[in-house]
């Protein structure tokens, strides 16, 4: 058996089974694509955790040395400390919860869940933050919108990741509308459940639209690290959309604000 790249995405393979001559040529572009993914994640992670790490060792060398005895520059190094370990344990955790997703993928939820509980529930746990903030939320979903079959866990997830984004990149003092409707809407199919998340804040710049569900993908890297992003809460947004076989749009508008829109689909029969 002969095998020789054609190019470095097309592989032509000679099978010496008499005659006639088998050729088969293989399209590898999609392998390669994936390999490049898996390199480009791994080299993504261990960037986001080497920064605050060569961070925390750099502090540590100086509380052994120069600030060994004052204690109040010690006080604040263990300030910055406490916040880089804090960011760390924000990428682990995210890290895992996205493979724990993709695990799950391809086993869509059974269990049968009321939304509008699982959103209010959201809300209290979120009403310090939004107070801090001088936000104002405008929360509606009917109590009798039909149960679709989600996973409660994750979808607590999209929904606080959406939340607390509208929160992040919202404008302070101004409001947020979390919307859950059964009223049908073009852009998706028949039945189901939508609900929309939508801020007044500094909105997204059309070209990033596509790419922001890519892990570590972020518009402003600098805006979103010191508001304590990790990059990867949309990510984990869209793998339990796609888990729950949904759909998720995105709209923006710079400085006018963001509306994300996730359905998901009622029952299967
Ligand atoms: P992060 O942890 O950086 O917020 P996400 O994956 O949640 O990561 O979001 C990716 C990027 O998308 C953010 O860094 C930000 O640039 C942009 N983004 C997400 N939500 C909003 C929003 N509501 N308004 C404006 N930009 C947003």
């Amino acid at each position: 058996m002969l095998s020789a790249p054609v190019t470095r995405d097309l592989e032509i393979t000679i099978i010496p089974v008499g005659e006639p001559l088998y050729m088969l040529v293989s399209d590898r572009t999609r392998e390669r694509a994936l390999e490049k993914m898996r390199a480009d994640f791994v080299a993504n992670s261990s960037h986001e955790l080497r920064t605050p790490l060569a961070s925390l060792i750099g502090f540590i060398e100086t509380l052994r040395g120069p600030a060994a005895d004052d204690p109040e520059a010690q006080q604040h190094f263990l300030g910055i400390m406490a916040e880089q370990a804090a960011r760390m344990q924000r990428v682990i955790g995210d890290l895992l919860s996205l493979s724990k997703i993709e695990i799950s993928e391809h086993s869509p939820p059974k269990e049968m869940q009321h939304l509008p509980f699982l959103l209010e529930r959201i809300v209290a746990g979120m009403e310090p933050m939004l107070k801090a903030q001088g936000t104002q939320l405008v929360f509606a979903a009917p109590a009798d919108l039909p149960q679709i079959q989600a996973d409660a866990d994750q979808l607590t997830q999209v929904f606080t990741n959406l939340l607390d984004n509208a929160l992040k990149y919202g404008k302070p003092g101004g409001e947020i509308k979390l919307v859950a409707t059964d009223q049908p809407d073009t852009r998706f199919p028949p039945g189901g459940i939508i609900v929309s998340v939508a801020d007044d804040g500094i909105g997204i710049p059309r070209e990033h639209i596509p790419r922001l569900t890519e892990r570590f993908y972020r518009v402003d890297k600098g805006r979103s690290r010191s508001i304590g992003g990790t990059g990867l809460g949309l990510a984990i947004v869209k793998h339990v959309v796609n888990r729950h076989r949904g759909k998720l749009v995105i709209e923006s508008e710079p400085g006018q604000g963001t509306v994300f829109t996730v359905w998901l689909p009622g029952p299967s029969r």
